[in-house]
């Protein structure tokens, strides 16, 4: 199911998800995810979220997850729709944007307000929509 011109839902629910509930496995997700995926994507290219749709070497954990799934933090913002975790051939040019207070602004302007410590996701950027009371971006 498409849900952008640029993605499809099976892009942000694990495949067993999308078996069990098609395209109800939107109730999964939350729009302010959509939005900052559809602003990174227009920013930086390609991103990549899940690709199972497509690939056999696969990415099925990068948008929600399953109250039981065992991937992550238990209280992951994932568990409840509003976190992705983003790959791209530009990583690092990424990377380098997160850490520029111009871009930081940008992101809050599409609904970001949490990044995982870049250092410790190597070859992704974990992106969080959940509210904060902050008016900057919280990097933990
Ligand atoms: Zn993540």
């Amino acid at each position: 199911m498409r849900i952008h011109k640029y993605f499809r839902l099976e892009e942000f629910v694990p495949q067993e998800i999308f078996k069990k509930y098609g395209d109800n496995s939107i109730r999964f997700i939350s729009n302010e995810v959509i939005e900052l995926a559809v602003f990174l994507r227009e920013r930086f290219g390609q991103i990549i979220i899940n690709n199972w749709l497509w690939e056999d070497i696969n990415f099925n954990y990068s948008g929600f997850r399953a109250s039981d799934c065992k991937i992550g933090a238990k209280e992951s913002d994932h568990k409840r729709g509003v976190a992705i975790d983003i790959k791209s051939d530009r990583l690092a040019d990424i990377k380098h944007c997160v850490t520029t207070e111009i871009f930081q602004y940008a992101l809050l302007e599409n609904g970001c307000n949490y990044i995982e410590n870049i250092e410790k996701t190597p070859s992704w950027i974990h992106f969080s929509c959940a509210l904060s009371n902050s008016n900057k971006i919280i990097f933990y």
